[in-house]
């Protein structure tokens, strides 16, 4: 059977990531919650002591209502919103951040060199909406970890597909066992030959952290990089008996890495 290694990313993909007319979600373990729409998605991280948001979608009131009503449905609206931690400096991903903050008046997390990065290089330059338009409480890096009660994520440095891009290692239950989710930040390779020389050390660099944390998990911030809206329809009507799709072992979380190996050499044939 013909299988795919490649993601299909073309100008749709692109256009797809503003439309604001659809949003999904559904709960992938018993403390993680996942709202995408069609392009991209963002996380929901149940602890002891309130949520963390992963990423933010897109600048809009919708993808910020469709967030909030995502954490009610998961019966978790009574939960404090605490932290927004962000991937990388993209406006895809900073995404409604501003209404969060405003919500929930929760502490906001980035890479500085990313923070700079949003405020200097927007990725829409000629679209002031688009822009930076909030404000960033903690500087993170490689090796730190921020904890919220029973949880603790793990930061992991992975420059490339913007200069401060971070990834995220962090525990998951599914039926109270535990489990391992990383989450490379920035899914797609630059358009520098150094650039992806750069994604593709921290691609190595982020497999074996997830390698010495046992990740067996593999998120993904955006759809089409891991048939994302496929996986969440499936979840969303999933019967007990199912497995869990977002299982699929260590080893096939490095070969899931093997999509970005392909992204970069794809990118570096194209400059040739
Ligand atoms: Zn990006």
């Amino acid at each position: 059977m013909n299988r795919l290694n490649t993601p299909l990313v073309t100008q749709e993909t692109i256009r797809a990531m503003e439309d604001m007319s659809f949003f999904t979600h559904a709960m992938i373990f018993d403390d993680l919650l996942i709202v995408s729409q069609r392009e991209t998605s963002c996380f929901v991280l149940w602890t002891t002591d309130g949520l963390i948001i992963i990423d933010a979608i897109w600048p809009s009131k919708q993808a910020f209502d469709a967030i909030v009503n995502a954490i009610r449905d998961a019966g978790w609206g009574g939960c404090p919103v605490r932290k927004l931690l962000l991937t990388h400096g993209h406006v895809d991903h900073t995404g409604c951040g501003r209404w969060l903050a405003d919500r929930y008046h929760l502490k906001t997390y980035l890479s500085e060199t990313d923070d700079i990065f949003w405020q200097e290089h927007p990725a829409k330059p000629d679209r002031p909406e688009t822009w930076k338009d909030y404000g960033i409480d903690y500087y993170i890096q490689d090796k730190d970890t921020v904890t919220l009660g029973n949880k603790t994520i793990y930061v992991c440095g992975t420059p490339g597909h913007t200069p401060g891009c971070l990834s995220y290692l962090f525990p998951v239950t599914e039926d109270s066992q535990p489990h391992m989710a990383a989450l490379w930040g920035g899914a797609t390779p630059p358009w520098t030959r150094e650039g992806v020389g750069q994604y593709l050390k921290s691609l190595d660099y982020f497999m074996e952290a997830a390698r010495a944390k046992k990740a067996d998990v593999a998120l993904s911030n955006h759809t089409s990089i891991d048939n994302g809206l496929e996986r969440i329809a499936y979840t969303r009507k999933r019967m007990s008996y199912m497995p869990n799709i977002y299982i699929i072992g260590q080893d096939g979380f490095r070969r899931y890495c093997q999509v970005f190996r392909t992204l970069g050499s794809e990118m570096l044939q194209r400059m040739e």
